[in-house]
């Protein structure tokens, strides 16, 4: 497989798929462009090697029909902004007419094509859909991890026209291996933090990372299935009583990988789910009626830090209490400042999956952590290891 930097892009056009999947405000604004941020690399890499750009995204679910206002010709100045060259916009997405402005582009310039999903043939995986597109460049470059994990014609199908000429943008191919240095090539001891609301969503991924790490630090609301299925009272917790024997099994695998597992050993329970309840510090396991524990406590904080400490690898998945509520937010926040500390110490940590990467963003430490995925679903995929279809297609000879 070759990797972006080997190719010789010298009056060659790269056909990018990107995930520019942005969101708009009602007057079509971008308000969140780290999407567009991160493709930035791939994009001047190709156009400083003498080469030209195609861009091809998706943008929201149009269906399959065109949708004025999921148009990509709203991030043109976006894209202009970011990437400081001015963008061309292909209202056509294939065709006689994306392929003319396609050929005419010169080394340096780009070229944005209209949304892939006017066409219910992206997400198909149409074949013939993929080869129209594959018209559009000289070489496939994948850097949309976003959607790695779905077999569409422009993330999968497309590669096998590029039998030679394909490979992983520069965001992709850090995803990649951001994943691998946690779960194949990564220094011990591995911890992996997993929290969040519910065992029943990360079941999948804690069983694949047993195998790789030596710590299981659990947090959150999931806590409380654990500390029900070993005998204690959980109140009012959240706490998934038919998953009562999952947690058993997964305390019985982890001790076959002889992998540590630290569950809160004292938690923040408050009377009432809200902002403004009235709050305790109780045992874990010794929660009354009437009361649920929503963060974690001083003491399990301080074991959690000792152990975050004497990692080298950290995977980070899912925040350890309610943290969109500033009275059960401290929690998440130690983990927070524990994980940038290890960093600093020259542990390779990563923070992957929807909670924890707004948490981490929401306080701060997205650039305190060695790796911040912009995955979502692709790399909860990527952690309870399934083989993505955008990975495997540019793996493939
Ligand atoms: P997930 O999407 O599974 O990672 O879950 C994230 C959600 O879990 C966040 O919205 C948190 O508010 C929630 N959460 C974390 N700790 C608790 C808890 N102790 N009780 C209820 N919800 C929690």
């Amino acid at each position: 497989m070759k990797s972006l930097p080997s190719f010789n892009f010298t009056d060659k056009r790269a056909l990018i798929r990107v995930d520019f999947n942005v969101p708009l405000d009602a007057d079509l604004q971008v308000t969140d462009a780290s999407r567009i941020e991160a493709a930035k690399p791939t994009i001047i890499h190709i156009l400083e090697n003498g080469g030209s750009v195609v861009l091809m995204s998706h943008l929201g679910r149009p269906d399959g029909k065109p949708s004025p206002e999921l148009s990509l010709q709203h991030l043109v100045d976006t894209i202009e902004e970011i990437i400081g060259v001015s963008v061309q916009f292909s209202v056509d997405t294939i065709g006689p007419d994306a392929e003319k402005r396609a050929e005419a582009l010169e080394p340096g310039q780009i070229l944005l094509l209209e949304n892939l999903r006017f066409y219910n043939e992206e997400t198909d995986g149409d074949e013939a859909f993929a080869s129209a597109l594959a018209k559009l460049g000289h070489i496939f470059v994948n850097d949309a991890f976003g959607t790695a994990h779905r077999a569409h014609a422009s993330t999968a199908i497309i590669a096998k026209f590029f039998p030679e000429n394909k490979c992983f943008g520069l965001l992709m191919e850090k995803e990649i291996r951001a994943i691998e240095q946690v779960l194949k090539t990564g220094e011990h001891p591995i911890t992996a933090i997993m929290g969040g609301s519910k065992v029943s969503s990360k079941i999948t991924i804690i069983e694949n990372v047993l195998s790789a790490i030596d710590h299981l630090i659990v947090g959150g609301g999931m806590t409380y299935t654990f500390v029900k299925a070993l005998g204690g009272s959980v109140g009012d917790s959240i706490c998934e009583n038919d998953k009562l024997d999952l947690a058993l099994s997964i305390l019985e695998k982890a001790k076959q990988h002889n992998v540590t597992v630290h569950l809160p050993v004292d938690v923040i329970a408050a009377n009432d789910f809200a902002e403004n309840a009235d709050t305790k510090v109780v045992d874990a396991n010794a929660i009354e009626s009437g009361w649920q524990g929503l963060d974690a406590g001083p003491k399990t904080l301080e074991i959690f830090e000792k152990v975050i400490l004497a990692s080298k690898t950290i995977l980070w998945n899912g925040p350890v209490g309610v943290f969109e509520m500033e009275a059960f937010a401290s929690g998440t926040k130690a983990i927070g400042r524990f994980v940038q500390a290890a960093t600093e110490k020259g542990a390779f940590s990563l923070v992957g999956g929807g909670d924890s990467v707004a948490a981490v963003k929401q306080f701060g430490f997205s650039d305190k952590v060695s790796y911040v995925s912009t995955g979502g679903g692709a790399m909860l995929e990527s952690l309870e290891g399934k083989t993505l279809p955008g990975v495997a297609a540019i793996l493939e000879g």
